[in-house]
């Protein structure tokens, strides 16, 4: 339990931390929650290296309040600078710990519970949940008693399909555009940015292709010309949805009952591919390019899955024990 928790721990984050510890909150009660492996990642990252750090940026002249009066450095001063903050006022920041969401408890109050990927929360569906999940997105494809489908109800089934088979998080699911369904090469191009600007791209089963092709809207039709908006988001926001949790969450919680599925959040979908991914096999660098993590520690916690796996088949060992045992057992030995 903390009395501050600040996510990022750029300028802004960082000199917050600094302000709050100043004025009399104890520097244990607050922590930096930085999904990067270390502090100030724009700057080491986007900043030219003979770039220097202007206290006036784009033209906005900087007024100078509080503690951390930031004047024109070069950038290995800027990042010193940073440094020496977070040792003079006890910063505390725990590094590769993405948020990824914020509840208010059911039982109210002022507090808030910040979710982050340090958390080390392993839930993900197992066999038999997966089963009755499928059973509960097909059951309501149709309205009932009628051919006729259920639009409300195939949207949330093709952002859970799409979540559980390529990981992705709901606010890059919400981001998909027709354009980044790349079919020829069975991709999804997921626009979030990563490290040097570069795009990622996620598998796409042919089944999940398939069924994003039977989802996509008929053409428009003006005249005799018929055309698709490739810019066009997959999946709109409706008009009273503002973030993305909150475009998923109500219905969700309702194919979760549904299926019977306890203690499971939108987000352990992304644990539940991650988990399955490497409990058949896969490897942990591949994982990490297509989770987008920046650094592979935010993986490594799905490689114990791996080792029980292995523990677990240990098939090729089983091939060499059987080659070598005749041998051994027919050996005149003494
Ligand atoms: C090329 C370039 C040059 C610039 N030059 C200047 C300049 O000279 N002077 C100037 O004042 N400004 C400059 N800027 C703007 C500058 O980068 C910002 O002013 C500054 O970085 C903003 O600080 P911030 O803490 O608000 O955000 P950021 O520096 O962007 O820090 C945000 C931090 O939050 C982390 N984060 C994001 N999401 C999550 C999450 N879900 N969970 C956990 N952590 C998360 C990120 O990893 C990051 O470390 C420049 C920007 C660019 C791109």
């Amino acid at each position: 339990m903390h009395a501050l928790i600040i996510i990022g721990a750029g300028p802004g984050g960082i000199a917050l931390a600094a302000e709050a510890s100043a004025s009399g909150i104890d520097p244990s009660q607050i922590l930096i929650l930085e999904k990067g492996p270390t502090h100030n990642s724009a700057i080491r990252q986007l900043y030219p290296e003979k770039k220097l750090t202007t206290a006036n940026y784009k033209g906005f002249a900087a007024r100078c309040e509080g503690l951390l009066c930031v004047r024109d450095m070069t950038k290995p001063e800027t990042l010193q600078f940073f440094d020496k903050i977070i040792s003079d006022y006890h910063v505390n920041i725990q590094f590769n710990a993405e948020v990824y969401g914020m509840r208010r408890p059911a039982e109210g109050g002022a507090r808030f519970r910040v979710e982050s990927s340090q958390d080390q929360r392993d839930r993900y569906l197992s066999q038999g949940e997966l089963r009755r999940l499928k059973e509960a997105l097909d059951e309501k494809v149709y309205r009932k008693g009628t051919n006729d489908f259920n639009k409300t109800f195939c949207r949330l089934r093709m952002i859970v399909l799409i979540a559980v088979t390529t990981g992705m998080r709901a606010s890059e699911i919400f981001g998909l555009r027709w354009s980044d369904v790349m079919y020829n090469e069975g991709l999804l191009a997921v626009r979030t940015k990563l490290k040097g600007g570069k795009m990622r791209y996620v598998p796409m089963l042919p089944e999940l292709a398939e069924e994003l092709r039977l989802f996509m809207p008929k053409p428009a039709k003006k005249g005799n010309v018929r055309f698709i908006v490739n810019r066009d988001l997959i999946f709109p926001p409706k008009a009273e949805a503002k973030g993305a949790r909150r475009r998923v969450e109500s219905s969700f919680e309702d194919l979760l009952d549904r299926a019977a599925i306890e203690d499971f959040r939108f987000h352990d979908l992304r644990h539940t591919f991650a988990s399955w991914y490497m409990m058949n096999g896969g490897d942990l660098y591949e994982l990490a390019k297509i989770l987008g993590h920046s650094n592979i520690k935010m993986t490594e916690r799905y490689a114990k899955l791996a080792k029980q796996h292995i523990a677990r088949t240990s098939s090729t060992a089983r091939v060499m024990w059987n080659l070598l045992e005749p041998a051994c057992k027919t050996a005149n030995v003494g």
